[in-house]
């Protein structure tokens, strides 16, 4: 059985034709040619318009890290430590706070500024709902390309 996705307005399993493996992150792209993250109609960054020029946009999973982070300590019990926080610099464009699949071992994941990764779908507990068992579900994580 295939497990639901964590945050399905963000991310699908499907990917784009120019990386079909691995999941596709649901942008948008303007009229003016900014192309943003995640997906809103609201308006552009760049110049503000709105409405019918904004397009969804399926975004590569494919980028590189500008920065990166090991969080030893959170202020929510809930959030298992250590995680690694990464700003992953999209080959499509937008820059994605996100977080780095987590090693096998529970220590950092190495990543540096420079590295190459992907997106990928990983397990996690979902426990968005307060004092209900904890549902597994799939979400976001990047990875270093080999
Ligand atoms: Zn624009």
């Amino acid at each position: 059985m295939t497990l639901p996705l964590l945050k399905p307005a963000l991310y699908r399993a499907q990917g784009t034709p120019a990386l079909p493996e691995h999941p596709a992150l649901l942008g948008g792209t303007c009229r003016c040619g900014h192309v943003f993250y995640p997906w809103q109609s609201y308006g552009c960054e760049r110049c503000g318009a709105a409405g019918d020029a904004l397009t969804p946009m399926a975004l590569s999973g494919r980028g590189k890290v500008e920065a990166s982070a090991v969080v030893h300590l959170h202020a929510s019990p809930e959030r298992q430590a250590p995680f690694t926080v990464t700003a992953v610099r999209l080959d499509d464009g937008p820059l994605v706070r996100t977080l780095a699949l987590a090693s096998e071992t529970g220590q950092g994941t190495g990543l540096v500024p420079g590295d190459a990764v992907v997106a990928v779908l990983a397990e996690v507990s979902d426990r968005q709902q307060e004092g209900s068992t904890p549902a597994r579900a799939l979400d976001l994580r990047f990875v270093r390309v080999a």
